[in-house]
This record gives C-alpha cells, structure tokens and sequence, in this order.
C-alpha cells in the first residue's frame, strides 16, 4: 500500500473527534486491506512498528528530530526550531519544511507503508558505536522521500506521538465493525464478537494480529486463540476497598493474602525455557536470571503460567526493600551478576493460568489456588506461595491485616474463591486494603530548571491526573521535593528524551513518566487545570511499572478530596 493512502487516513482520524467516529473510519479502511498487510497497518495505525510488549523502541529525542528535518529541507536547525516554536508540533514543522521544498518531488519514488514500517524497524534496532549517526541519517532519508503529508506522520511516529486517537478500545471496535458485525447484528452478537477480540488481545497483546484472525476466521478463531508460551499475557488488576468488612459482607469468605510490595512477575515454562514478564509485558528474564534458576528447582510442571510478586530482600534484616531496588534489577543491562547478589530476591506466587496444556483461567480461584500449590515444590523465603487465609471473620482478617503491615508489608489482597481469572482487567472480585491509600500516581506533564548549583537538572515537576473520557492530562500541581541528587540527575536525564518545547526555563514535555506523590492534602485551586492542587506534594518513586493511561484520575483525586470532608 503507497503510505500516502494511510496518510490520508491518519488525517481523517485527526479530523474527528468521537470515538464511534474514529472506529468507523478505521473499521471501514480495515476491510480494505489484504489480510496479510493487516498486521503492520493495524501498528501504524497505533503509531508502533512493533506491539507494545516488545523491547525496542524507536527512541528519539527532540533535537536529533530537529537536525534531521534540518538535513533533509536544507533549512538551518534554528529555521526548522523556529517553526517548531510556532506550530508546537514537530510533524506540522517537518510538513511545513519539505512543502517549501517541493521543486523536486516530481522525482520521488513513491513511499509504500512497507518501506516506512522497515526502516522505523531498523530504527529501533540500531545500537552500539555511530547509531545515533546512523539514526539521524536513516529518519533525514525517510523524510526526504515523503510529501509534505506524509513527513508530518511520519515525523510523529518516529517521536510516538501520532495524534490521531486510534487508542487501543477504538481499534478493538474497528476490528469488531470490519469483520464481525455490522448495523444489522444484534446488541448481543457486538458484544459477543467485542469479548472474542479482547480474548485474543489479552493473549497476542498485539492488534495486528488479532486483526488478521478476525478477518481469516472470525469468531471462531479468535475464541480459539489460546495461551501462547513465550509471549506475555495482560494481567488481572484490582480495586480499591475502604474497608475489610466490606468485602466480606459482599462475598463472605475470601481468600486473603499478603499484598507485597514489589514487582508482579509472570513466570512462564516451556520445558527448559523459562520467561519472566512484567504487568506491562516488558520481557525480564535477563535481568533475572536467579528467578529463573529458583522456577527451574520449584515448578515441576513442564508448561506452566504462573503469577506473583517478586520482592528485593534485606540480607541483614530479611524485610523486604524499598520498591525502588526492584527498579534498579529491572533497568540494569550488565553487571547483573553483581546485582543478583547485592539484591537478592524472593518470589510469592498468587496464581496459576495454565498448565501442561491446560489453561486454568476460567478456573475459580480456589481451584488455582490448589494447581498452583501441586506444581510447587517451594523453597522457603525464596520462591514460595503468598502468605494466605481464606475465612469469613472479620477479626481474624483485622489480625492477618496487622501481621503483614508489621512484616514490612504493604497491606493485604482479597480475592473472591471463586472468581475466574480475567486478562487485562480490573475486576470486581480482588480489592487491595493498604493503611495509607492517598497516594497517587501522577504523570509529569512539565518541568523547570533548576536554580543555583542545580541549574543543570530539571528540578520542579508538573504533575498531572488523567481524564478517562478525553485521555487529557489535568495539571494538578508542582512537585520539587523528595528526590536526592542522584534522582534529579537520572529525572533529568529521562525528562530530556521527551521534551515537547522550551521557554526559558520552562520546559512541556511529553505525558510518559508516572511518579507516586505523598501529600498532606488535596486543596481546590483554580490555578490548575484539574480544579484541584497538592499541599506539600513530596516524590515517593517513579512508578515505571505503569504507563500515563494506568496513572490516577481527576474522578479518584476528586473522591480522595471528599474524603477529606470537604466535599464541594
Ligand atoms: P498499587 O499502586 O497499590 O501497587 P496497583 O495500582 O499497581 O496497586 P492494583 O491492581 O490496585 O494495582 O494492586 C495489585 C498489585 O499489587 C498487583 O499488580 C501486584 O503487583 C501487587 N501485589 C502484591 N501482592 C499481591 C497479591 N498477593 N496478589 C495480587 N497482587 C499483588
């Protein structure tokens, strides 16, 4: 397919701003497509080149976006910043640039999407000695070889931020309008057909493909999808409760457990190969090779799934660590040896989805519960079960709940016994109780330079809750406390990658980083775009196990305010 034809498309999407608009057009030009293009264009049409679970990233900073549009318009890198001012959008610059270049592109060969989508590969896979030459001279090529229409995507996609809407929910309803039901099926068989699709992406994690599936079999064969070792799978998330005692006059007898505080790890087997994911499916059997050697003496299944926290242990102590030790395992890339034993770790395993053959997920939990205990042979306080109970009384779960806070614990999970397992979601059958609930995970929208012997780091942080019915980002304050110098100097450094535009000392940059912010109390301002400001907001940690769409929302902010018994 020429990129011109999924341009023009892009720019419609641009152009409307409902979501059933947006999955109508995207539902149509999906019908379009030849099946076996339908896995690329599905990631263009999200701005990827590769699904979400995949390590590589294209990796882009501002600048070098600036030098390239620079090289392949022959304007100067202060014309092309000087337009990037105005228009604020980096692919509205690139357009702008190579329309006032246009004399020669009679010339050009025609740019299909299987070249754009090659070379944006390549882009990511370029490492080592000379890459970022090779990076800035490989995005200058592509947009010297695109119409004015095509760099503006092309530029945005290269910098993950194509603009168009096409978020996950309205390409699983495109999907649905292009392959399985139309105006004529019934309220019924949308659902049915909405269920099979999100089946299948909970498994693949990746739309493309799912796409293909829909359009080659169908319901059929998206029911059919099963679990697929080796690839991650979209974890089960949790609700909030005030209150034990809620819960158990809900359901009555639970299954309460441990909540750690620490990495959710899947742990997947296939015979000798093991692999280790995170909740956002980051692949992190590298960084872990100590797991893998505990899951090969303590699973004793030969395929299996199984689920659970991986905590960083105090050898002095044997409390567990703060959170941020799991992140350093996590980023580490070499000397992970060292690492290893520096901060030793313990798993407690929570679930079970399948094995040898058989997935386990519409299971009651219970049941799991039980599998998981047959297939482990456990060595204590390194890969183990989660510490539980399963009873109805209150007071015996109050006790529980006492046990794990004074073991250093974060607080407790309760779980319904017999609850399914359900990928991706946050279901009503598993509540988190934790003693200091008002901390929240916000997303930094902003930042400003440092002053005095900090002018090199970005020091105070805009910080910002989500929208859920627009996806916007609501400014909600200014955070400068609580990192020491080794945090602002890596801050800076992640902050720097994702710079939107300047102004003196004032920096916007692009919603990506989540941070866990502690407060004394949330204060209605008309000063922020949310209506409401943080007293004393202070840095907890970066929360890199969540993405800006997982970050908290104004809806939670503004019940947290009326908890405080200022409801107005
Ligand atoms: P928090 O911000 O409190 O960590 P969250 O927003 O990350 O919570 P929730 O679904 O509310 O996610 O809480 C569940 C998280 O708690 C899981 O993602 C997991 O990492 C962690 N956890 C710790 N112990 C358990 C357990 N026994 N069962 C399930 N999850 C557990």
């Amino acid at each position: 397919m020429e990129y011109s034809t999924l341009a023009d498309r892009y720019e419609k999407l641009e152009a409307v701003a409902s979501k059933l608009a947006k999955a109508d057009i995207i539902g149509e030009f999906l019908k379009s497509i030849p099946s076996y293009e339908l896995p690329k264009i599905v990631l263009l049409l999200q701005g990827r080149v590769y699904p979400s679970y995949s390590e590589n990233e294209l990796g882009i900073a501002t600048q070098m976006m600036i030098k390239s549009i620079s090289k392949a318009s022959g304007f100067s890198a202060a014309k092309v910043e000087e337009i990037f001012k105005r228009t604020g959008d980096l692919g509205l610059t690139a357009e702008q640039c190579v329309k006032s270049k246009r004399q020669a592109s009679l010339l050009k060969k025609k740019l299909t999407t299987d070249n754009v989508f090659e070379n944006l590969q390549k882009l990511a896979t370029i490492a080592g000695q000379g890459s970022q030459d090779k990076k800035f001279s490989l995005i200058a090529e592509l947009i010297i070889s695109a119409q004015p229409k095509e760099a503006r995507y092309i530029v945005r996609t290269v910098l993950g931020e194509l603009r168009i809407g096409a978020a996950e929910g309205i390409i699983r309803d495109a999907i649905v309008k292009a392959f399985l039901a139309d105006e004529k099926s019934s309220k019924e068989e949308k659902e049915k057909a909405t269920e099979a699709v999100e089946n299948a992406w909970s498994l693949l994690n990746d739309y493309g493909e799912v796409a293909k599936i829909a359009n080659e079999k169908g319901i059929k064969g998206l029911q059919k999808v099963g679990i697929q070792l080796g690839k991650p799978i979209q974890v089960m998330l949790g609700l909030a409760a005030e209150k034990i005692e809620d819960v158990v006059k809900e359901f009555g007898e639970i299954i309460a457990e441990y909540k750690y505080d620490g990495m959710r790890v899947v742990v997947e087997k296939k015979g000798n190969h093991f692999w280790l994911f995170t909740r956002r499916q980051e692949d992190v059997t590298k960084q872990f090779p100590d797991i893998v050697e505990l899951a090969k003496k303590c699973l004793k299944a030969d395929e299996c799934i199984v689920e659970g926290e991986v905590l960083g242990i105090d050898t002095k102590t044997g409390y567990p660590l703060p959170f941020q030790a799991m992140s350093q395992r996590v980023h580490r890339k070499y000397d992970i040896d060292r690492l290893v034993k520096e901060i030793p770790v313990q798993v407690n395993l929570f679930d079970v989805m399948y094995v040898n053959g058989t997935p386990l997920f519409n299971e009651p939990l219970i049941e799991r519960r039980k599998e998981l205990a047959r297939i482990l042979k456990p060595i204590k306080g390194k890969f183990q079960l989660a510490k539980h109970i399963i009873t109805g009384d209150v007071k015996k779960l109050e006790q529980f709940y006492g046990d794990a806070v004074e073991g250093k614990q974060e607080g407790l999970m309760l779980k319904v016994p017999n609850a399914p397992y359900v990928f991706g979601r946050h279901v009503g059958t598993m509540y988190k109780i934790k003693p200091v609930m008002e901390n929240l995970d916000l997303v930094i929208i902003g930042a400003i330079w440092g002053e005095g012997g900090r002018t090199k780091w970005l020091t105070s942080y805009e910080l910002a809750c989500r929208d859920p019915n627009t996806g916007k980002f609501l400014s909600c304050g200014m955070m400068s406390t609580g990192l020491n110098e080794d945090e602002y100097e890596l801050m800076t450094k992640e902050l720097k990658k994702i710079i939107i535009s300047e102004n003196g000392k004032i920096v916007i940059v692009k919603p990506k980083i989540v941070l866990e912010v502690g407060y004394q109390e949330i204060q209605k301002s008309p000063n922020y775009e949310s209506g409401f400001g943080l007293r004393f907001p202070r840095f907890v940690r970066v929360r890199d196990d969540k993405g800006p769409d997982e970050a908290d929302t104004i809806t939670r902010v503004k019940k947290l305010y009326s908890s405080q018994g200022k409801a107005g």
